[in-house]
């Protein structure tokens, strides 16, 4: 399984690859766009990371013609354009998630571990993000290194957020991910859930976005 990343820039580019490294990831580094367009064409390659700011072919490009060719290849675009309008467009072309730049190695990692999660592959146990830790096995959660006790609810709620640090999750989609999508009780329940949850992991760690939702930040 080979982690392709196409990135110009030095510095980003060896910080990725040694951190997939250790992660036990193979890594193929791309330094334009063109390049990393015929590298991901190689069927061994099973992600990408694109930068889009890139030398020979914008990231923009190589996605759109990516998709053409292998449309099921996961995609994770790293962006230094924060602009919501740009991630949704990134999206609309075909990346499968975004993380912008500067952007945090357990991120990225958390991102790329769902992405290349399989069914015959158990999925990562612990989840860490800005000094939290969740162990999915144990359901023990620490925030800077003290244990912390969680209801089952706030704990699913911590995970769905964890899972998707980063990305804003609306009501009605954490309503579904942690209630399940029948649930139908109070219409309140996600915000009094966040309440619980900024009181016990710190209210800085889940960014309310006005009329939009939610989202876990790596602070
Ligand atoms: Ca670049």
């Amino acid at each position: 399984m080979v982690v392709l990343v196409i990135e110009d820039e030095p510095g980003i580019a060896d910080f990725l690859r040694r951190g997939l490294e250790s992660a036990g990831l193979v890594v193929d580094m791309a330094a334009d766009g063109q390049l990393g367009l015929l590298s991901a064409q190689h069927d061994e390659v099973e992600l990408v990371i694109l930068d889009l700011g890139l030398p020979g072919l914008p990231g923009e490009q190589v996605l759109r013609r990516l998709r053409a060719v292998r449309p099921a290849l996961p995609v994770i675009v790293l962006t230094a354009k924060d602009a919501i309008a740009d991630r949704v467009a990134n999206l609309d072309a075909g990346a499968d998630d975004y993380v912008v730049k500067p952007f945090s190695f357990a991120e990225l990692l958390a991102r790329i571990r769902v992405r290349l999660r399989r069914p015959d592959q158990p999925s990562a146990v612990v989840l860490e993000s800005g000094g939290l830790t969740l162990d999915l096995r144990t359901r023990e959660i620490k925030v800077d290194g003290r244990t912390k006790a969680l209801s089952a609810r706030e704990f699913t709620l911590l995970e769905v957020l964890m899972r998707n640090a980063g990305q804003i999750l609306s009501q009605t989609q954490l309503l579904d991910l942690v209630w399940g999508y029948d649930f139908d009780g109070a219409s309140n329940v996600v915000e009094t859930y966040i309440r619980h949850l900024r009181r016990k992991i710190g209210a800085d760690r889940i960014e309310t976005v006005r009329r939009a939702g939610y989202r876990m930040v790596d602070r």
